[in-house]
């Protein structure tokens, strides 16, 4: 299995940086980011070192999002939040910061807690005829 000795999530996994563990498998770890967005913020990663989505392959990307229901229901039952958005950023104008793939589970208990995704939609910018366009362009590089 790859890890990167420079990379601070394989230190984690490692054992060589504490962290407040969540759960841990053969393939998987997942651990509170240090960082509460809101409170059970939980990171779930591959042990195997990858960058991001785009160096991610099928196998590792199954058996990181299979945990992600049990892991998901564990926060449920503790903490009974209200919702949980799950999200992983790509790329440094996404907001990624550590270059280790990784899933954020952010409990969500009210519109103020913390966590705030500001996109904004445009329902009419895009014809149906655009929408082909795009989505052709992409499922011929799929
Ligand atoms: P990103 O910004 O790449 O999507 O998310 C990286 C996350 O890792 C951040 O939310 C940050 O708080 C968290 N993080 C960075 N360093 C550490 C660390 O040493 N320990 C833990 N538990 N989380 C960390
Ligand atoms: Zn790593």
């Amino acid at each position: 299995m790859s890890t990167d000795k420079d990379c601070i999530f394989c230190q984690i996994i490692a054992g060589d940086i504490p962290s407040a563990k969540v759960y841990e498998d053969a393939d998987v770890y997942a651990f509170l980011d240090i960082s509460q967005v809101t409170k059970g913020h939980t990171l779930v990663i591959p042990k195997a070192h990858v960058k991001d989505i785009y160096q991610t392959n099928e196998e590792i990307a199954s058996q990181l999002f299979a945990r992600v229901p049990k892991i998901s229901t564990a926060i449920e039952k503790s903490f009974k939040p209200k919702g949980i958005n799950i999200l992983s950023n790509t790329g440094e104008l996404a907001g990624q910061s550590v270059f280790h793939l990784h899933l954020h589970l952010i409990p969500r208990y009210d519109q103020t807690d913390g966590f705030n995704p500001t996109w904004i939609t445009h329902p009419d910018d895009y014809s149906a005829n655009d929408l082909a366009e795009i989505a052709n362009s992409i499922s011929q590089n799929i």
